[in-house]
């Protein structure tokens, strides 16, 4: 199901930062587990969240707007690695909102959604080509993952443990507070067990106790065609274990695109400067030029101004999650011989005077206006 993240806002399109600020902030005061315990009101306040956590950030608003929902992203769910949305930039307004509200409810910490491993955050380089057509890669990356031998309890073969009695094994504990929105109940991970709610008997002599493990991991990622330098990969629940139980975090992947010799990206459009002899401009010409499809021969008319673009459409990359090409645009130049021989210079001279000038209206017009 595709999530129109303004309407779970509440807001047009085209609201501004500070529209999507004050919606944000009125709507998670609404929904905030401290003055809600209904399980709807706990969904209404993740999916808040989510929206806020793109539409609150320039460059994430920017590609959502662009690529659609979640559910419309190039990567789809589960396959190599299950890939997540797709998000360019990081960025990280949500957090310094985030704990704004959290202080306005006085304290801040204490009842959180839900416990989340960190993000794993790296950067990659790709060539020009492996950009524009996508390729599968493999990185490896240290991280912390749920220890195997224990089943990420701690505990000697994850059987060496005890019901917590402070929690009774819920891992919660309740108390309440007075705040200014007058006394509530709050719920924080329980002390005595860590929030696990149990208590390791004998610790697990693989992960020392602790659940969880660091070691090397090779991951498959695969690079959808028309991804664009800067941009950033989201690999869902690839990044670190959580310490107590949770999601994983994320693996967000930068792309560096290495710059091709000749061709140069711009979105989905491939440009080339085109130098050509000043005598093939004026002659016309056949000339094999690159594109993104192969080779290509151009055909260039009799007397082609320098400066003169020329559009070959469908030429350009592959848009991200769209079956649509941008173009490639051909600028062609005149390039003028580096030196001169007296002959030569004597059969320019002779062409010079053959030509009139009512034969250039550009030049002679610029002369009439300057006079
Ligand atoms: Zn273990
Ligand atoms: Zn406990």
């Amino acid at each position: 199901m595709a999530k129109d993240y303004y309407q779970i806002l509440g807001v047009e399109k085209g609201a501004s930062e500070d529209e999507i600020k004050s919606a944000y902030r009125r709507l998670a005061k609404k929904y905030h587990p401290d003055l809600n315990k209904t399980e709807e009101a706990a969904a209404k306040f993740k999916e808040v969240n989510e929206a806020y956590e793109v539409l609150g950030d320039s460059k994430k608003r920017a590609n959502y707007d662009q690529f659609g929902s979640a559910e419309g992203n190039p990567f789809g769910q589960g396959g190599a690695g299950g890939f997540g949305d797709f998000f360019g930039g990081g960025g990280g307004g949500f957090s310094d909102i985030f704990s704004d509200i959290f202080s306005a409810f006085g304290g801040g910490g204490g009842a959180r959604v839900q416990e989340r491993g960190q993000d794993i955050n790296l950067e990659m380089n790709l060539t020009f080509e492996e950009a524009c057509f996508g390729c599968e890669k493999e990185v490896t990356v240290g991280k912390i993952e749920k220890c195997s031998s224990c089943n990420g309890t701690g505990a000697k073969n994850g059987r060496e443990f005890s019901t917590c009695p402070e929690c009774r094994g819920t891992g919660r504990v309740r108390f309440t507070q007075n705040t200014m929105f007058g006394t509530t109940i709050r719920e924080a991970g329980c002390p005595k067990c860590n929030a696990t709610g149990k208590i390791i008997k004998e610790k697990c002599s693989d992960c020392g106790g602790k659940g969880t493990k660091r070691m090397s991991k090779t991951i498959k990622v695969k690079i959808p065609a028309g991804i664009d330098d800067g941009q950033t990969l989201r690999m869902r629940g690839e990044g670190n274990a959580p310490t107590r139980e949770g999601q994983n975090g994320d693996l967000n992947i930068k792309m560096n695109v290495l710059p091709h010799k000749v061709l140069v990206r711009k979105g989905n459009d491939i440009y080339l400067d085109l130098y050509l002899p000043f005598t093939t401009t004026l002659l016309g010409g056949k000339i094999d030029i690159p594109t993104l499809k192969g080779n290509y021969t151009l055909s260039v008319p009799e007397l082609t101004a320098s400066g003169t673009v020329m559009r070959l459409k469908n030429k350009g990359v592959k848009a991200l999650n769209r079956d649509y090409y941008g173009d490639m645009l051909v600028t062609i130049k005149a390039e003028v011989p580096k030196n001169l021989d007296k002959a030569t210079k004597a059969k320019l001279e002779e062409l010079a005077s053959n030509l009139s000038e009512n034969q250039y209206p550009k030049y002679t017009n610029f002369k009439k206006n300057t006079k």
